[in-house]
């Protein structure tokens, strides 16, 4: 029998987030699963890296859903409740909040990572995770959860070993990190440092100098075996998450938040919801655009305006957040209302206009980042 599907198990390509969310929410059900990963170790683009589970588009505390939906917590984590944001003039502005706004947790095949806990919960289950093993189709049933598509947004900069106390530091300037941010976060003697990209993605390498400059200076940053590392974020309201049978979950769906690029959470919700269509028969586009469609929107429409804020913009949005719960001040900010869907239209369309690079002259175009081709659509 062909071990790729053709029996009565549940194929799931990918084995990130998303893809291991709907591995355990099938396994829970009882049902034979096998999930094909291209890679040879899971979270295989991060290795190292430091990434927020953000922790304020909900009431409920991030972890606390995570448990509720059947999904492990037993990776590390470092609660973040105070930090430092800067504006382009190296103004220091604090941000707190009551409750963690997000938690620190590393990505890759390590021990204590976000991918290495979901794997070990995964195949505690019964679940088949098959290594080096890249489908081009995925037949009989299953999810299709192979991470993003193309770049809307790229991090860039290194990992690194180091003395500095755990904390979070931001910088809000065009000059580092156009229509992005650049950021440093440390946990338990490692750190990452990147700058978040929107746009002027040609210019990635001089940002990259700019931001670890800007850190030394604002934050003391110390690197100890600094390791260049980057990646790409894909975001897009999709007309539809199912590809054939198939429902398509995490960031190949879209799904990610187009505002700052938190976009664990989404693939997590994503692939509990794709495993539920599934188990029950329901319509996943439905479905998601139910859970998961009002706080993309919402985003799409945040990412939109940030886009034209400029380092005064960002001056006024820092401000403002630092009069009170930084938690508090996201979630209003996050929160879906009839504005925000009114605006959608418009938000879209700015999206998909910066996409295409001014900058390229598309003769031979090779260019990584450049959308020159057809064009999807957010
Ligand atoms: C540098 C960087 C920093 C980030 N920081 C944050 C952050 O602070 N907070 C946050 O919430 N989010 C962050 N994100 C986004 C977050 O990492 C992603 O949204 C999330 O990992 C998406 O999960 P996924 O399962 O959809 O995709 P992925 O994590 O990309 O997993 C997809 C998997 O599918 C595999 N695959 C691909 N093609 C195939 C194939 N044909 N067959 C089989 N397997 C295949 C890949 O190898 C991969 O393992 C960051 C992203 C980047 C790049």
């Amino acid at each position: 029998m062909d071990s790729r599907g053709s029996d009565s198990s549940i194929g799931i390509a990918g084995a990130g987030p998303a893809g291991l969310a709907s591995a355990i929410t099938f396994a829970r059900a009882g049902l034979r699963v096998v999930v094909h990963e291209a890679q040879r170790e899971v979270g295989s683009r991060f290795r190292g890296d430091l990434q927020g589970l953000e922790n304020w588009t909900s009431e409920q505390d991030v972890l606390a859903e995570l448990d509720g939906l059947g999904l492990t917590t037993a990776f590390d984590t470092l609660a973040c409740r105070e930090g430092t944001v800067f504006d382009a003039g190296g103004r220091a502005y604090p941000v707190r909040s009551r409750a963690p706004l997000f938690y620190t947790v590393a990505r890759g095949p390590g021990p204590g990572t976000l991918d290495a806990a979901l794997l070990a919960q995964a195949r505690g289950l019964g679940v088949e995770v098959r290594f080096n093993d890249r489908l081009a189709t995925l037949p009989g049933r299953g999810v299709l959860a192979i991470g993003p598509r193309a770049a809307d947004a790229i991090a860039v900069g290194y990992h690194f070993d180091t003395a500095m106390a755990d904390g979070f530091w931001l910088i809000c300037d065009d000059a580092l990190a156009p229509q992005g941010y650049a950021y440093l976060l440390v946990m338990r003697g490692r750190g990452t440092v990147k700058s978040c990209m929107f746009s002027g993605f040609k210019q990635q390498r001089e940002c990259v100098e700019r931001t670890l400059a800007a850190f030394r200076r604002l934050a003391g940053l110390e690197m100890k075996n600094p390791r260049a590392h980057g990646g790409v974020g894909n975001f897009r309201l999709p007309a539809s998450a199912l590809s054939g049978r198939h429902p398509v979950a995490g960031e190949q769906a879209g799904f990610q938040d187009a505002l700052f690029g938190f976009g664990m959470r989404l693939a997590l919700r994503s692939g509990v919801l794709a495993a539920r269509s599934q188990l029950e028969g329901r319509d996943y586009d439905a479905l998601w655009r139910e859970a998961l469609a009002p706080l993309v929107c919402s985003s799409i429409v945040g990412r939109a305006l940030y886009g034209l804020a400029g380092n005064g913009g960002y001056r006024w949005l820092l401000r403002s957040q630092s009069r009170g719960d930084a938690r508090v001040f996201l979630h209003r900010l996050y929160r879906p209302s009839w504005l925000k869907r009114l605006l959608v239209p418009w938000a879209r369309h700015q999206i998909l206009s910066r996409r295409k690079d001014a900058s390229c002259d598309h003769v031979d175009c090779q260019c990584v980042w450049c959308r020159c081709g057809a064009e999807a659509g957010t």
